[in-house]
């Protein structure tokens, strides 16, 4: 079984890749400072707790499992938060992950599959956004994950370090066998507020914005499944460790579902109403957002598997109906 490392592999996206990685063959050992990760999803392989940022720590890691790869998802995500607090998202993400690939090099491990976010792309000028389309991200988490990116191709060009980065548009579900589910605090998400405004353990659903440029007025989004953005990792590592490569794919449906298109899928799926008032227009939100995943599907011969929206929500709702 190949060692690798799983940065935020108590997260949510990363605590379903050691998933999809042990079953694959390999040994997935999580690195996380559990800041926002749970012990209780590190299920596939041992748990290192400390920072990506702590090179002395990450030093210590790279010794003692000497891995092939390393996955990296560790990360600050919330994007009103990155604006309010840029020092934090610069200095975890960015500085974290320069750390992490000093550390890479002293260990001579020289493959990383890392975490993209379509906020690369900033305000679409067209749909589906293809890995061509303009890189502006419009806010400093955006920023923060295409700076790493280019990071990537910096250490590629000068030391040869592969990396694969994967641009997720909106990740959505659980374990399709509720091992694992999502549990941010503080959730901001559509669908597990949705859920929970169903359940009555959250309240009413703000829905952001009923006058956009779309069919129903409510904002369109790609929600790709937890489980296909894990496999899509594990055929990247695979295919870094079948030689050299350093690329961006895109990770998503090809779909657009509208915010009110999700509640539809909740109601049908829990048979709850869910109790929602409209609201102003997010900050930043654009009306559309679909990838074209032509290239991940051509360069790693990755298929979404979960591609109806109601069987993402239903997932969604029998982990959070469980809890
Ligand atoms: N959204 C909403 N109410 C909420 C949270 C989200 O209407 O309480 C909308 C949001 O404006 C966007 C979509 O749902 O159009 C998905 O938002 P989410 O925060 O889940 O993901 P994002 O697209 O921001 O990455």
């Amino acid at each position: 079984m190949l060692p690798v490392l799983v940065t935020g592999g108590a997260g949510y996206i990363g605590s379903h890749t050691c998933k999809a990685l042990a079953r694959a063959g390999f040994t997935p050992i999580a690195v996380d400072n559990l800041v926002h990760g749970h012990g209780w999803a590190v299920k596939w392989g041992p748990l290192e707790q400390g920072d990506i940022g702590d090179r002395a720590f990450m030093d210590r890691v790279f010794a003692r499992y000497r891995p092939v790869a390393v996955l990296h998802f560790a990360a600050f995500i919330a994007v009103g938060e990155s604006v309010a607090d840029p020092q934090k998202y610069y200095g975890n993400n960015v500085a974290g992950t320069l750390t992490l690939l000093s550390a890479m090099r002293a260990a001579a491990c020289e493959r990383i599959v890392f975490s993209s976010t379509a906020a690369v792309y900033g305000e679409p000028m067209q749909v589906p956004i293809a890995e061509a389309h303009p890189l502006a991200p419009v806010n400093p988490y955006g920023r923060s994950k295409l700076m790493i990116e280019q990071m990537l191709r910096d250490f590629d060009h000068a030391y040869g370090t592969g990396s694969i980065c994967l641009r997720y548009f909106n990740a959505a579900g659980a374990d399709p066998d509720g091992e694992l589910g999502e549990e941010h605090d503080p959730e901001t998400h559509l669908i597990p507020l949705a859920v929970g405004a169903a359940l009555g353990k959250r309240p009413p659903l703000k829905i952001f914005g009923d006058d956009y440029d779309t069919p129903d007025g409510t904002a369109l989004r790609d929600y790709i499944h937890v489980t296909d953005l894990a496999g899509a990792h594990v055929l990247a590592v695979k295919r870094l460790l079948d030689g050299e490569c350093s690329e961006a794919y895109n990770l998503g449906t090809g779909t657009g579902n509208s915010v009110r298109e999700i509640v539809d899928a909740v109601h049908r799926v829990s048979g709850k109403e869910v109790p929602y008032d409209f609201a102003p227009r997010r900050e930043g939100d654009a009306a559309r957002l679909v990838a074209s995943a032509e290239g991940a599907k051509a360069a790693l011969g990755w298929q979404p598997k979960y591609t109806d929206i109601e069987t993402i929500v239903k997932t969604a709702w029998r982990w959070h109906a469980a809890r």
